[in-house]
């Protein structure tokens, strides 16, 4: 029996998985020897098999004004065309790309070269935008570069865990096993600091069910009780970090500690000393984060108020210590390395003239995009204003995804010419393409992703490809050749990877104090390629990269981590709102194209519905059962069954993020989302948002 050795096609922990080709048929396990899941799998990687074939798999490259069916050549040929065309009349930023965590390393690297490289414009932004893009900037705010300085191992000898709006059981549950794990072994504690009580929270030994929103102040007021406390380490404050005391004085100037804001918070003060008092008199905390903080109005000062907690302590980069971001999605790190964010060069580059001229060199390429594009909420704003002339759209569904997906679909259907690849025609996004392309999806298609620890795993194929299904990275590849540009005769995936890798050491050897690093695989050989085991960056030989920043030196131009001043953006409530709370549900993925036609992963939550506290159902004289309407200020509403569900408080709703505009009737919880964003990731604000509850 033949083996084949890939990893999983879902969440960020990225677990590696064993392929066993058999006459009779394919089965799957985990992959033992994974740093990430030491063999074991949830059940969404058990029953990945189950999700093939797709059922509405796209085969064949296909015009949807005529329904035609069209050959690769015409359908590169007319991309290349229109783009041109567009760039010519409209200007380079008239054209855009927008990708997915869901696409490999390889493919996200050639997007961007060709945007950013060739095309002249940064308007390439990632579903990436709506998930990581708070914990981005956290990271680049406070260490200089955009890393995780921690490994999955921190949780196994952390004394204490805490993890913050995270549902971490549904959401990364190889993990959340493996802290469950860590906890019976060392008896570490765990604390979920969550405004519901989640199947996470249920298994805490301290839930902490602060209101909707409110991280931030609860974070700066332990950083402020923190600092004056002796747990703090004043040489390694004094030596590696910058910015301590501008930042507790900013804070003194908005943050009362007259017992108001926990007030706010909804935390008693005895709950708080309790919070206080781990984090005091603990050495080995680890604090992970997840969308509960980064889809916030404060996304980005959150991440930032509990890394300045882990800073006054100097714990970062130390086993079990520091701050953790979990990734959502397979390949949302992967993605960052190349510059898959609209803010971002690839390298983890910005657009100074230094970086700039590095790139225009390597590529060599004369048109680099000297300045950061469009992010997703602005991309899609501007299709609708007309400005975007031509978009590519790669593995993701924005007309479900997006908040505020009518603008989104309203600017689908202005943008004069949307391209649209993915595995699947039944997309709400397909629906509103010109031209649709059928891309590899997993088990088909081949390349690298990296997870939430910095591992690179190799997805490798074990089927031949549906139809005339290409890799994504191929489709891109062509068209940049038909618009004419040099650079991109690629044989294979490998042949990408080592160029990135090849950028990697270039881009270290001028920016000494970056830590991605793949300067070990610049001469990667095929069969090397072909055989690549698990591995964390940096890869260079020499670093060790299990943990990053151990001694002290960080990313910044002067080495010194910087405390970030976190400021506070209120949104206003209404005495009869309630706040709307969204999130993943146990089995689902994404907008259900894969795991919603699996009968064994539809049965957790067979139909869309709003979960409410039993109490918000009696004062709406609301049944459980019964449908009711959801309505926000815009006017815009949805109609789906209602749930009791007392681990939420009576304030609050509940709805998952999986359902779409595919059931009979709308049922996308982003409909009734607004666009509003962190101001400084601009990612937007998915969580806590006021609407109303009321029976039809
Ligand atoms: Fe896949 Fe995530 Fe489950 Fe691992 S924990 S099997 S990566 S969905």
């Amino acid at each position: 029996m033949k083996q084949i050795q890939t990893n999983c096609a879902y969440c960020g922990v990225g677990c590696g998985i064993q392929v066993q080709i058999g006459a009779n048929g394919h089965s799957l396990k985990g992959d033992a020897d994974h740093t990430a899941n030491f063999g074991r799998l949830c059940q969404k990687g058990e029953r990945l098999l189950e999700t093939l074939p797709l059922p509405h798999a796209l085969r064949y490259p296909r015009l949807t004004a005529t329904d035609e069916t069209i050959s690769w050549l015409h359908a590169t040929q007319l991309i290349a065309d229109t783009f041109s065309e567009a760039i010519q009349q409209y200007g380079s930023d008239s054209v855009a790309f927008y990708l997915s965590g869901q696409l490999l390393t390889e493919d996200y690297y050639v997007a961007n070269k060709l945007a950013k490289g060739y095309w002249g414009t940064a308007n390439v932004d990632t579903n990436s935008r709506l998930c990581m893009s708070s914990a981005v900037s956290a990271h680049l705010r406070a260490f200089g570069e955009d890393v995780v300085p921690g490994c999955y191992q921190d949780f196994d000898v952390a004394k204490v865990i805490v993890l913050v709006g995270a549902n971490t059981a549904w959401t990364h549950p190889v993990l959340f096993q493996r802290i469950l794990r860590a906890r019976e072994s060392r008896g570490s504690k765990l604390v979920v600091i969550d405004p519901r009580r989640t199947a996470t929270a249920r298994q805490a030994d301290l839930h902490i069910a602060i209101k909707p929103g409110k991280d931030l102040q609860l974070f700066s007021l332990l950083f402020r009780h923190l600092a004056v406390s002796d747990a703090v380490k004043q040489e390694y404050v004094n030596t590696h970090t910058s910015g301590l005391d501008n930042a507790l004085t900013k804070l003194a100037g908005w943050l009362k500690d007259d017992g108001s804001v926990l007030k706010q918070c909804g935390v008693s003060e005895p709950v708080f000393a309790q919070l206080l008092a781990l984090y005091r008199d603990n050495e080995e905390v680890v604090t992970a984060s997840c969308m509960g903080v980064n889809q916030s109005l404060n996304g980005t000062d959150t991440t930032n108020a509990i890394i300045n907690c882990h800073l006054l302590k100097g714990h970062i980069g130390k086993p079990g210590c520091g701050f953790f971001s979990l990734t959502g999605q397979p390949n949302a790190m992967g993605g960052r390395e190349v510059g898959g964010l609209a803010t971002q060069l690839a390298n983890h580059m910005g657009f100074s003239e230094k970086e700039h001229r590095l790139l225009s060199e390597f590529w060599p390429a004369s048109n680099v995009a000297t300045r950061p594009g469009l992010s997703a909420v602005d991309l899609f704003q501007a299709m609708a204003d007309g400005k975007i002339k031509a978009v590519w759209i790669l593995a993701t569904n924005p007309a479900a995804s997006m908040p505020d997906v009518a603008l989104v679909r309203k600017a689908l259907q202005t943008c004069p010419f949307v391209v649209v690849s993915d595995i699947s025609q039944d997309t709400d996004t397909a629906k509103l393409a010109d031209l649709l392309l059928p891309a590899q999806g997993w088990s088909e298609k081949s390349g690298t992703t990296t997870n939430s620890e910095r591992t690179i795993t190799r997805q490798r194929p074990f089927l031949n490809a549906a139809g005339e299904a290409r890799a994504d990275w191929q489709m891109v590849c062509d068209v940049a050749t038909a618009m004419g540009y040099p650079g991109f005769h690629y044989r294979n995936e490998a042949d990408i990877f080592r160029e990135f890798a090849a950028l990697s050491a270039k881009v270290v050897s001028e920016f000494p104090g970056k830590q991605l690093d793949l300067s070990g695989f610049a001469d990667i050989t095929e069969a090397e390629y072909a055989s690549m085991q698990p591995q964390q960056w940096p890869v260079n030989g020499y670093t060790d990269n299990r943990r990053l920043y151990a001694d002290g030196v960080f990313s910044t131009e002067d080495g010194r981590a910087s405390f970030v001043v976190p400021k506070v953006v209120v949104q206003a409530v209404s005495s009869d709102d309630l706040i709307l709370l969204s999130g993943r549900s146990r089995d689902q993925w994404h907008t259900r194209s894969r795991t919603g036609h699996v009968a064994a992963l539809t049965s957790h939550e067979p139909q869309p519905c709003v979960f409410a506290h039993s109490q918000t159902l009696t004062d709406r004289q609301i049944v459980a059962g019964q449908l009711v309407r959801i309505s926000n200020s815009n006017g815009q509403q949805l109609i789906v069954q209602a749930l009791a569900d007392d681990d939420l408080q009576p304030d609050q709703l509940f709805m998952s993020i999986h359902w779409t505009g595919r059931e009979t009737a709308n049922a996308s919880v982003n409909l009734l989302l607004d666009s509003r964003r962190d101001l400084c990731s601009k990612q937007p604000a998915f969580k806590g948002q006021c609407v109303k509850l009321s029976p039809i």
